[in-house]
């Protein structure tokens, strides 16, 4: 799949590979998204623009696994253990924690940073028993996605869509997907007839290509999209959650992956703050206080602009210019945020804290 690194992710690459960032990206073959547009899909202003999305601020996109492949590449392999399911996390008296393999290695810890992803297994240690935001819920929306070469694409969709490297976004007022919400299915497999139903009202050649395209891999399927409700609190005294495991949220704004690398710029900005492991605590609740509200916030957002982009929300409709109206300056807070005095605000809050 590819993931596109928006200009605040960038930043947070930055600070969390130096000046290689670019040389990074170059590995990873990152290509520069001049924007994503967003157009009309279907309709009587089928068609027509509605606005490009980070025009002045252009993201990079890449695969993903050539991402993670040029991230994990500095880390010497001992550091690393991959294959490895945490199931059990003990507080322990000799240590704060012990971490529990489901190949029934442990090991001891000072600290857990869960980053074990939406469906994770911390989410649960962190949030207390009784409430209900441990297990991530069905925002409604599903995706079929497939990674095809570009001469594919464009012979597939029109060569006009490929003059410039540009995300392009198609809003066709569709509903959300009931099936998510009362199988608990996450997973279905797809064919010619479901697509046309999905594609109905298209115009015919995005339809046509967009369905041959999608039909061309091994189990074509549709995954549902989750979210978590909002969490009260990401730490549970040495143990704290991270990225999606946190905060997963729905894809439309671009930012969880963006999220993530923040959690992580900030959760290390503490760390090279501290020296002994008595002061975890306080570091993680910090960071609980710094990244809550801003990713909360974007999760709130995320799924304001589905509802929008997919032409369901009932004052904007599939109407360009209301469209437009509404979706201007929409990401602003998102690119727009000053991570170096996010960074300094936490640093501060751990010295006051001391
Ligand atoms: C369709 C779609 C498009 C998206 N596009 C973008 C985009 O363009 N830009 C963007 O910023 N974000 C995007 N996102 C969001 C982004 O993909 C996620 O937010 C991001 O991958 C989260 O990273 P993570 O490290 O928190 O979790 P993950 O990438 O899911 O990694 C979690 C890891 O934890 C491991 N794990 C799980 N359980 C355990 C366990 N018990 N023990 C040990 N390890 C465990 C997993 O194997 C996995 O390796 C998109 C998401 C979707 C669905």
């Amino acid at each position: 799949m590819g993931v596109v690194m928006a200009i605040n992710a960038q930043r947070a690459l930055k600070v969390i590979v130096g000046d290689d960032v670019d040389d990074l990206f170059a590995r990873a073959g990152a290509v520069k998204v001049n924007s994503s547009r967003v157009m009309i899909g279907a309709g009587p202003h089928a068609g027509t623009k509605v606005l490009d999305v980070a025009e002045e601020r252009p993201g990079k996109t890449m695969h993903h696994a050539d991402l993670l492949r040029e991230l994990l590449a500095p880390i010497p392999p001992e550091n690393m253990h991959a294959s490895k399911k945490l199931v059990r996390i003990e507080e322990a008296t000799s240590r704060p924690l012990t971490l529990h393999f489901s190949d029934n290695t442990s090991t001891p810890a000072d600290a857990l940073i869960g980053a074990d992803s939406i469906f994770g297994f911390v989410r649960s240690h962190v949030l207390p028993p009784a409430h209900p935001a441990p297990m991530p819920v069905p925002v409604g929306w599903v995706g079929t996605i497939n990674m095809v070469p570009t001469a594919k694409a464009r012979e597939k969709l029109g060569a006009q869509w490929f003059e410039e490297d540009r995300q392009y976004g198609w809003c066709i007022g569709t509903t959300i997907a009931p099936w998510t919400r009362e199988g608990g299915e996450r997973r279905k497999a797809v064919d010619r007839a479901y697509l046309e139903g999905v594609y109905e009202g298209w115009e015919e050649w995005v339809k046509a290509g967009m369905i041959e395209l999608l039909l061309d891999q091994a189990d074509p399927a549709a995954y549902a999209t989750y979210e978590h409700l909002d969490a009260p609190t990401y730490v549970n005294g040495h143990v704290c959650i991270a990225g999606d495991a946190a905060h997963a949220m729905a894809p439309w704004q671009g930012s969880g992956a963006a999220m993530a690398l923040e959690d992580a710029v900030i959760l290390g900005g503490l760390f090279a703050k501290i020296i002994s492991p008595d002061e975890i605590p306080r570091l993680l609740h910090v960071y609980n206080e710094a990244r809550r509200p801003r990713t909360q916030r974007i999760a709130k957002s995320s799924r304001q602009t589905g509802r929008i982009l997919s032409g369901i929300d009932e004052d904007v409709g599939l109407d360009p210019g209301r469209m437009r109206e509404a979706l201007k300056d929409w990401w602003s807070f998102i690119y727009d945020f000053d991570l170096d005095a996010h960074i300094a605000s936490a640093v501060k809050a751990l010295e006051n804290r001391a």
